[in-house]
């Protein structure tokens, strides 16, 4: 019997996220500024055979079931098929979140190693919009991504579209009919204050409740369980497909997270809000035993907070943004 990740609430930990850069290709106005981000040294970086001997261990140890690889942009490190080939042999579902820019390139490389799932974000299907979101002129490679990570063979491809309240909120609709026609599961996302320029405000999230009714007016939807995925879940009942809403703000789903992170330069984070790291890099490369990187993640499980709360008096920002946390 492993065991297990558990934190003070009683919450198992099985769902392990990896970033594994934070460098990025886009500069998202919701995530970096469009100037003046420092990346992080490479030497500063977890190596691969790093990755792969945490990742074994929350695996062999604990019981860590998912692994998702994020960043940055992850497609942006070199080599990453071949970190995907080692993380594929621990037998968990892999999957990557990614801008899709690189995808026309690699997708077939990235399905080959063994990746499982692909996550892609698109805010807008707008060139103009997707332009001034991104600051980069991408939208074209990133639906050529699209197309490519399906003909490889990922399926499900799901889509991750954050809505903002007045920058992208009309097109709701329209992400719907592009996931019904294309076969693709679109995931709408709440903003949520990791922003690196510090804009964010309640205003400007469109609630889950109001997503919900909004494609509800023109959609007949039937719920679909959620188990441990932050998504709800809906499906269209007059034929395949659904959609999802990640309410990290409105809807917190604190109670039922079994979430734990690596940044890409090698802290481990027990929330995604946490305002303090663990320093797993130091021990790795203090030439740690595997008791001790052990202790390290048991006991940061154990300070994890109940939750994060978004919009009360008491929440802090994290000092570091989406980008340099690994969303
Ligand atoms: N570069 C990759 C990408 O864009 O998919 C992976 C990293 S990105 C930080 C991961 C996800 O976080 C993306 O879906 C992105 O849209 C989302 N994200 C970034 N900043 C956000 C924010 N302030 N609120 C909500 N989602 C955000
Ligand atoms: Fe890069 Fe992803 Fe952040 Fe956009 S959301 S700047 S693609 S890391």
């Amino acid at each position: 019997m492993k065991d297990q990740l558990i934190d003070t609430y009683g919450r198992v930990h099985r769902d392990l996220r990896i970033s594994v850069t934070d460098r990025c290709n886009f500069r998202c106005q919701y995530c970096m500024p469009e100037e003046g981000m420092e990346w992080t040294p490479r030497e500063e970086l977890l190596t691969f055979e790093e990755i792969e001997r945490l990742a074994s261990l929350l695996v062999n140890k604990f019981g860590i079931e998912s692994i998702r690889l994020t960043g940055g942009e992850p497609t942006v490190r070199a080599n990453l098929s071949k970190l995907i080939e080692k993380l594929a042999k621990l037998n968990v579902d892999l999957s990557l979140t990614t801008n899709g820019a690189t995808l026309p390139l690699i997708a077939g490389e990235l399905y080959d190693a063994g990746l499982d799932r692909i996550n892609i974000s698109l805010d807008t299907l707008d060139r103009k919009r997707f332009e001034s979101l991104t600051r980069r002129d991408n939208l074209k490679q990133v639906l050529h991504g699209i197309e490519t990570a399906k003909s490889v063979g990922f399926d499900p491809v799901k889509i991750n579209m954050v809505v903002m309240k007045g920058v992208n909120d009309d097109e709701v609709l329209d992400f719907v009919s592009y996931g019904r026609e294309n076969g693709l599961v679109v995931r709408f996302i709440e903003f949520m204050p990791l922003d690196a320029d510090e804009t964010w405000t309640e205003s400007k999230v469109m609630p889950q409740n109001e997503i919900l009714e909004l494609i509800s007016s023109k959609y007949d939807l039937e719920p679909l369980s959620r188990g441990s995925s932050p998504a709800a879940r809906w499906k269209f009942v007059d034929g395949p497909g659904e959609i999802g809403i990640i309410a990290t703000v409105s809807e917190a789903f604190c109670d039922a997270c079994d979430r734990i992170r690596l940044t890409a330069d090698g802290k481990f984070r027990n929330c995604l809000f946490a305002i303090q790291e663990y320093d797993v890099r130091k021990l790795l490369r203090e030439n740690a035993g595997d008791e001790k990187i052990i202790e390290l993640f048991s006991h940061a499980v154990k300070q994890k907070w109940a939750g994060h709360q978004i919009g009360k008096s008491v929440f802090i920002r994290p000092s570091k943004s989406m980008s340099q946390i690994g969303g």
